[in-house]
């Protein structure tokens, strides 16, 4: 069963220090970005 990636990547996702929502896995890169259109950082890499 593979049915658990995503709840995987769920768990792994780090929040953005900046708003406190969880980053997304980023589409043109490495890492996670905050996808929050409110947020200061929004499209900047959140690390864990
Ligand atoms: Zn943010």
């Amino acid at each position: 069963m593979v049915d658990g990636a995503d709840a995987d990547d769920e768990g792994r996702a780090p929040i953005c220090p900046a708003c406190g929502v969880t980053a997304l896995p980023s589409e043109v890169g490495e890492g996670f970005v905050c996808e929050n259109p409110d947020c200061a950082a929004t499209g900047e890499p959140v690390t864990s």
